[in-house]
């Protein structure tokens, strides 16, 4: 089974989106907004409005977020070893710079940001809605592939979660498939997705 890896809050150790938005963007909007995902909006619509106040330079937001992000321990050997596909509600303009840092190749399906001093623009990438979380989400982004392992945190790993062949969760992805009584495998750091991995191998 591939390997399909959430990347903020999953690889790296804090969400990159909420920092920059907290750096650079109005954390009181990113607040007001956070409370309506799944609500009445879209997980898209969301990081959309919140993305839209930050007007600042792309090489100064892009320059600051190599200085402070960090991936969580394990990465590196789990990319080595497992060649995962991040599967990210994110943007690659703000992924690939970071897997350049750490000198990982590995792919990568996200969305783009054409930043603007009146407010950074997302590009998403065309997707269906669900027919079960009415999203365009990630497991539509997965569907009609082979069964697979996910590794997850957070909103955008629930709904795909629900379909991996093996799911490994922490923080509220945990939370949310506790309160729903579905099995998944706890996890801190890669690391101990990779011990997992090679303990009990998927085919
Ligand atoms: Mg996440
Ligand atoms: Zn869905």
């Amino acid at each position: 089974m591939r390997l399909i890896l959430d990347w903020d809050g999953t690889v790296t150790e804090r969400d990159t989106l909420h920092m920059v938005i907290e750096r650079f963007g109005d954390p009181g909007v990113f607040h007001a907004m956070e409370a309506r995902i799944g609500r009445e909006l879209t997980l898209n619509e969301v990081i959309e409005v919140e993305m839209a106040t930050i007007t600042a330079p792309f090489a100064e937001v892009l320059d600051w977020l190599l200085d402070v992000v960090t991936v969580r321990p394990g990465f590196a050997a789990l990319a080595a070893e497992h060649a995962p596909l991040i599967v990210s509600a994110g943007f690659r303009d703000l992924i690939l710079p970071v897997l350049e840092r750490e000198r990982i190749t590995v792919d990568v399906v996200a969305n783009s940001l054409e930043p603007d001093p009146s407010g950074w623009r997302s590009v998403f990438l065309e997707r269906e809605a669900c027919a079960v979380c009415g999203e365009p989400c990630k497991r539509v982004a997965l569907a009609g592939g082979d069964s697979f392992i996910y590794v997850g945190d957070g909103f955008s790993d629930r709904c795909v979660s629900l379909v991996a062949g093996r799911v490994f969760a922490r923080d509220g992805l945990a939370r949310w498939l506790d309160q729903r009584g579905a099995a998944y495998e706890r996890y801190d750091d890669l690391n101990d997705v990779r011990a997992a991995l090679d303990a009990r191998p998927s085919a």
